[in-house]
């Protein structure tokens, strides 16, 4: 078991507290999977000073060998594949399959952005005038702020270093104080694939010691977080003063509409994996399924059968389905929304209880959890509870299925089983989410399409995709006249 540090100007240095945190198995938590530090407002204030000082240089560095750097460190991921998937497991709970998943992605979305290296397309557009040129091109901001949350541990972190590294920005990197291992593990990478020092700095601790320097540091230009609401709000109004580009990717309450003319084996399926994948713990979960009232009864006893029947343990044994949640706050988490949905009058399906015996003994499980005859207005139905909890909403349309899907405060992501097209389009312009799915669940993005959402969950921004690039870049239009003469913007028509 090891001592882990920050890594600062091309140096694994410990905090200025001299204080350290535990990171432990939620599957096991007799698991001790490290030591981290304990960092403070002034190992911040050093990475970004480091990361200032860098900027200078690493900007004026040819985006297409910034991106070689990036292609070997992609190729470093994939290398290591097993290993930091396993890491992740024993780190956050997520079972072996996805965690393997979450570093695929990372492995994609570097290499997919490292090709940005020689894209990064700006626009030439004819001139108004004689002998001049009009074009645009992508300027990077400088110290970028990475503020991260520990369900996906190395696939969020890529989505934001990577394309603001290829941009030519440079970064302080803060993850979740959940997952550091998996954040140090990514940092060696680039470390180890020529990365310049001060270029990333990694900083681990607590939210409100070092995340909340990096979003009030003048010299930080964007800060990208991926988190709740309630601290995606207190980002936003904390970078406000210094107008600082803010990309913030927040809470979700994702919904599947099923149509009565779904094929239901498919929309079982697509429920079971969109509700209990990760333990119910993706911003893209499926934590609401809106349901005709033609095929209710049906789908409810196909569904709760498939629930019931998961098995819930350590993500490393290969039989096991689904995992804990992440801590003992977010099982508490759980079984008090269990409490509120019960209060509130909606039918408990199956689930409902804490797993506490034999192999779940030392870890933070949840039976997977099914609320039916759930009213739109419910609590369970409007906040995210971030755990294996589903609420089953009946409806009499296809009208009343895109109102319920609209009707909270989130817009991440939706879906529909239809065997419909007409519906399936309408629903798809009618749901006002970042990322809509047909006859698939709401989790699952490939990384070259933007990722992000509407209302309480993003500001505006997306990321993966070229959408990526706008966040850590900005446009510069420029005019080049050759025409050795002063010209007048309106042409003289004698001149045509
Ligand atoms: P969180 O908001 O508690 O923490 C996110 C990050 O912010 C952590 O690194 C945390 O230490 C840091 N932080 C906390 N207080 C801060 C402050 N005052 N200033 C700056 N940083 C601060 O979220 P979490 O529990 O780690 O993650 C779960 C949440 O993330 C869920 O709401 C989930 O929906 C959301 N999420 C959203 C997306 C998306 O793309 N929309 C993706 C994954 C997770």
């Amino acid at each position: 078991m090891a001592n882990h540090y920050n890594y600062i100007d091309g140096s694994w240095v410990p905090s200025d507290s001299g204080e350290l945190f535990e990171n432990r198995n939620p599957a096991d938590q007799s698991d001790l999977i490290g030591l981290f530090q304990q960092s403070t407002s002034s190992d911040a204030d050093r990475a970004i000073e480091a990361a200032r000082r860098a900027y200078l240089r690493w900007r004026l560095v040819p985006a297409p060998r910034r991106a070689e750097i990036l292609f070997r460190a992609a190729q470093l991921i994939a290398n290591r594949k097993e290993e930091l998937a396993r890491d992740m497991t024993r780190e956050m709970g997520k079972v072996l399959d996805e965690t393997r998943g979450d570093v695929q992605e990372a492995i994609d979305m570097t290499f997919f952005m490292a090709g940005e290296g020689r894209r990064q397309y700006g626009q030439t557009v004819p001139s108004e005038l004689r002998d001049k040129f009009a074009m645009s091109v992508r300027q990077p901001l400088g110290v970028a702020a990475i503020i991260t949350p520990w369900n996906f541990p190395m696939a969020i972190p890529s989505w934001k270093i990577i394309p603001a590294l290829v941009c030519g920005n440079t970064v302080v990197f803060k993850p979740a104080t959940l997952t550091p291992l998996s954040a140090v593990s990514f940092v060696k990478v680039l470390e180890e694939a020529g990365i310049p020092k001060g270029v990333v700095n990694l900083v681990t601790g607590g939210g409100e010691q070092v995340g909340a320097a990096l979003t009030v540091a003048e010299e930080v230009r964007v800060v990208s977080f991926t988190g709740s609401t309630a601290v995606g709000r207190t980002v936003s109004e904390r970078t406000a003063p210094s107008f600082k580009k803010t990309h913030l990717e927040m809470g979700g309450k994702n919904v599947i509409l099923i149509m009565d003319d779904a094929n239901l084996e498919l929309a079982v399926e697509g429920c079971l994996w969109g509700g209990f994948g990760t333990s119910g713990q993706r911003c893209t979960a499926a934590s609401r399924v809106v349901v005709h009232e033609k095929v209710y009864r049906a789908f409810l006893d196909q569904f709760v059968e498939r629930a019931r029947a998961l098995r819930v343990g350590n993500g490393l044994d290969p039989s096991t389905q689904m995992g804990p949640s992440v801590s003992r706050g977010q099982l508490e988490t759980v079984t008090r929304y269990v409490e509120i949905g019960r209060k509130e009058g909606a039918r408990l399906a199956c689930g409902g209880g804490v797993l506490a015996g034999g192999v779940h003994a030392k870890g933070f499980f949840h039976e997977p959890t099914i609320f039916a005859d759930v009213a739109p207005g419910m609590r369970i139905a409007q906040e995210e509870i971030f755990g294996p909890v589903v609420s089953v909403i009946p409806c009499r349309s296809f009208e009343e299925a895109v109102e319920i899907g609209n009707g909270v405060q989130y817009g991440l992501s939706a879906s529909i089983y239809t065997q419909d097209v007409n519906r399936a389009f309408a629903a798809m312009r009618d749901l006002y989410t970042g990322i809509f799915y047909v006859n698939a669940p709401t989790i699952g993005a490939e990384v070259h399409l933007p990722f992000g959402g509407t209302k309480a969950t993003g500001n505006g921004h997306r990321e993966a995709g070229t959408a990526a690039l706008d966040v850590f870049s900005e446009w510069k239009s420029v005019y080049v006249d050759f025409s050795g003469r002063l010209q007048r913007a309106q042409i003289d028509p004698t001149e045509l």
